[in-house]
């Protein structure tokens, strides 16, 4: 018997509540509790190598867990699990799946503590944000139960006769989900549960950074009476052994990815060959435009909150600050001062608002673009390099004056790093805001309506918000355009991307035929 199944014959496929009355978690007990190895047919199992990976904690470089490495005859057997069930999941009556994810929308949210506690000792986020992050994360299962009923279609005799069309929505079929590592739980419960919703059987393959919260998850969907095969789950050091082959398999009907830009490029160029069906979360590079009009005290607590949430590392995360040219010194010291007044350090400690980044080598990336934009001009407010502690910490910093031709204007900060940019009129910055290859949340503050339609109109971004720092809620349609990707999640929109449309044509009996 392996070191890993010898672990695993003392636990259950069931998630255990750990928090005691006073909500304060066991951490040890609760990383011990997690399985090691893969979830496939409704089993845990041991992967088909011996090769194993480590998860780290970024607050203080220490190992949590090692885990097992699943390879490409692991996801096919995932695969093969999902294609199994697929035909009687799609027949489970709409208020069964919805009740399985209501159910599991009640035991996410007891089991707050122990999913907020995880989150943040894989990924860094501060607990208090963690937990956020478990609210976010389950409202998608308690929308979707809700979504799961209302799946309609339409009934129509064409225009000249003859026929009489019906359609319908029929799930998708097995599906391949892999998500990111900055919100461990609300990108999978956002893929997961318009699935369940659907009727379709999916292979989610999390992020080898922070697999430990969908291990976690799995277990509770499994306690919410979530049949075996629906939802598989492979993860390894190698994504693209995983990924490879099921994107290559006829049996594979759709990918929806959450990540970076250059990696759903690389996967849609796969999908083209089987003519997949994809949806694409990809990155971002958001600007944040503050007129002449804006109530700056909310504009300020808006751009901590577009900026910072998650230490700076999500894709909505506010990239450029467009500031009118005359109340940028106004605005730029305040943010400032909001920035210096931020705790660093580890998640777990009380009073901390800002974590550490997911890793060195992310962290070595938002020092490259500060250097850079150094070289372009920008003067350093506040911060400007890594913070002191054994983790991946860097310093809320703010910039002002990089050239628009620097790094820190065109890619994802994904760190703590403001960059504060001028303007001096509407058409110049709505040009300015839109000169970037990525088109997903972007953010406008000003009192006057008006405005907001002609920005609305102008921007070429998926997502704005209006006087709103924090766009994201599980009743939205959340997506981008360009190179931000394809496709919506969440909101009445996010069932459609796991549903066919089907139409059937019957002959109409009073026709003359
Ligand atoms: P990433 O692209 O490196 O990884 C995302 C996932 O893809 C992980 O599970 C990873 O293991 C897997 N992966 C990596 N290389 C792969 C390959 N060659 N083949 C198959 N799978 C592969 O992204 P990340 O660093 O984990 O996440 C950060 C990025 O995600 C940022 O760009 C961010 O903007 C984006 N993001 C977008 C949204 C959105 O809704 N648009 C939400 C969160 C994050």
């Amino acid at each position: 018997m392996s070191q890993f199944a010898e672990h695993r014959r003392n636990q259950s496929t069931k998630g255990e509540i750990m928090a005691d009355s006073n909500g304060a978690v066991d951490t040890a007990q609760l990383l011990d509790s997690l399985p090691t190895g893969l979830f496939i047919g409704g089993q845990w199992r041991d992967a088909s190598t011996n090769e194993t990976f480590d998860v780290e904690n970024p607050a203080t470089g220490e190992v949590l867990v090692t885990l097992q490495s699943a390879n490409s005859d692991d996801a096919v057997a995932a695969l093969d699990a999902a294609v199994e069930v697929q035909k009687d999941w799609a027949r489970t009556p709409a208020r069964e799946r919805s009740e399985i994810l209501r159910r599991a929308y009640d035991l996410v949210t007891e089991r707050t503590e122990e999913f907020a506690t995880l989150m943040t000792l894989e990924m860094g986020k501060p607990l208090a944000e963690a937990r956020g992050e478990v609210k976010y994360g389950a409202e998608y299962l308690r929308w979707f139960a809700e979504e799961t009923v209302r799946q309609y279609g339409r009934s129509q005799e064409v225009p000249e006769g003859g026929i009489r069309m019906v359609t319908r929505r029929k799930p998708v079929g097995p599906c391949l989900l892999i998500t990111p590592w900055n919100f461990p739980l609300a990108m999978a419960t956002r893929k997961i549960a318009p699935a369940i919703a659907a009727g379709c059987t999916m292979v989610l393959k999390p992020a080898e950074l922070t697999p430990l919260t969908t291990y976690y998850f799995v277990q509770t969907m499994v306690e919410a009476g979530l049949p075996a095969g629906v939802l598989n789950v492979v993860c390894g050091t190698d994504p693209a052994a995983i990924s490879e082959p099921l994107i290559a398999d006829p049996r594979l009907r759709k990918v929806s990815f959450t990540g970076s830009t250059a990696v759903g490029k690389i996967l849609m160029k796969q999908a083209a060959d089987s003519v997949l069906r994809t949806s694409m979360e990809l990155g971002g590079n958001a600007p944040f435009i503050v007129f002449e009009d804006a109530d700056i005290e909310q504009a300020i607590t808006g751009a901590m909150a577009a900026k910072m949430r998650n230490i700076g590392e999500a894709c909505t995360a506010a990239n450029r600050f467009l500031v009118h040219e005359s109340i940028a010194d106004e605005f730029t010291e305040k943010l400032v001062a909001a920035m210096e007044a931020l705790t660093v350090g580890n998640g777990l400690d009380e009073g901390v608002n800002v974590g550490p980044l997911i890793e060195e080598k992310a962290r070595k990336n938002v020092a490259a673009l500060v250097e850079d934009a150094k070289q372009n001009g920008a003067e350093v407010l506040t911060g400007g390099g890594a913070a002191e502690g054994d983790g991946y910490f860097f310093q809320p910093t703010v910039l002002r004056g990089a050239s628009t031709d620097s790094r820190i204007f065109k890619e994802e900060i994904f760190g703590p790093v403001a960059s504060v940019y001028e303007f001096s009129d509407e058409d110049e910055v709505i040009e300015l805001a839109n000169s970037t290859e990525y088109g997903l949340a972007s953010y406008v503050y000003s009192e006057d309506p008006d405005r907001m339609w002609r920005l609305a109109d102008g921007l070429e971004f998926g997502i704005v918000g209006f006087n709103a720092g924090v766009v994201s809620n599980a009743a939205v349609p959340f997506g981008g355009v360009k190179h931000s990707g394809l496709g919506r999640e969440g909101g009445a929109e996010g069932i459609d991307e796991y549903t066919e449309v089907q139409y059937i044509g019957v002959r109409d009996p009073y026709a003359n035929q």
